[in-house]
């Protein structure tokens, strides 16, 4: 079993720590910064072994080079984006599976915020690292995707098993829960998490991980088939990714 870290940094990022207790190996995932990371392997006696990066926002890659410097880690991140990753080592793509000691996880490429954003599955522990693609009851913005592209992302994401742990790089889940009752205002799933979730944020505790299923019952970016959404946005006939963007495009616009 990995053991899993979350490190909440700047104003809402989460950095994790994945640690392989077999195989002595420890990865950061995302590391927005060095300190807070060199700091939590200190007090764990951990080494850093690898850095994984799902995509090359500063608040994803801004501590690589000095954890490079400081541990020796190998970093790993899309091939595509080679010259936008600070310090990478190793390329990676669609289905490449990453090693971390006797733990594996598979690459998922999954544009859409970025061009070259991906996300690391970790199968036997139902992990999934997705950075800024699906979010707690949101998704990341389109920077430099088409809607249609990041569907198929999401959509990659949405075939993984409901018990899937989705560790995403913000907590943003109770605002963009705001957001999701405007789309779906009776669905008593999203209802019934948002009661958690203002829960949870009262005690300063994090929202996530999240269960995939709860995300599939609630997240309107992965509901664009549901008749109430079709209804409300008077879309009966449109395609799923076109649904997903008209909802993307709504959350543009909203001012919570
Ligand atoms: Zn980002
Ligand atoms: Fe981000």
């Amino acid at each position: 079993m990995l053991e899993i870290l979350q490190i909440p940094v700047l104003n809402d990022n989460y950095i994790y720590l994945v640690h392989e207790p077999n195989g002595w190996a420890t990865a950061a995932i995302d590391p927005a910064l060095a300190e807070p990371v060199l700091q939590a392997l200190d007090e764990r006696g951990w080494k850093l072994t690898h850095i994984l990066n799902t995509h090359h926002h500063g608040d994803h890659v801004g501590g690589n080079l000095e954890l490079k410097r400081k541990t020796g880690c190998a970093i790993i991140a899309m091939g595509r984006d080679k010259e936008r990753i600070p310090g990478i080592d190793v390329e990676v793509a669609e289905g490449d599976l990453v090693s971390l000691g006797h733990a594996e996880a598979r690459v998922l490429d999954v544009p859409g915020h970025t061009s070259g954003h991906i996300a690391f599955w970790f199968a036997e522990d139902l992990a999934l690292f997705c950075g800024d693609t699906l979010f707690g009851l949101g998704c990341g913005r389109l920077f430099e995707g088409h809607a249609r592209e990041m569907w198929d992302s999401l959509e990659k994401i949405r075939s993984l098993p409901g018990q899937a742990r989705i560790f995403c790089a913000h907590e943003y889940t109770l605002a963009n829960g705001r957001f999701a009752l405007t789309v779906e205002p009776e669905n008593p799933a999203l209802l019934e998490r948002m009661d958690r979730v203002q829960a949870l944020r009262e005690q300063g505790l994090p929202t996530v991980p999240s269960l995939l299923a709860d995300e599939l019952a609630a997240n309107p970016f992965l509901r664009p088939d549901s008749p109430a959404i079709r209804q409300r946005l008077m879309m009966p006939n449109a395609q799923d990714w076109q649904v997903f963007a008209e909802i993307r495009r709504m959350k543009d616009e909203f001012v919570g």
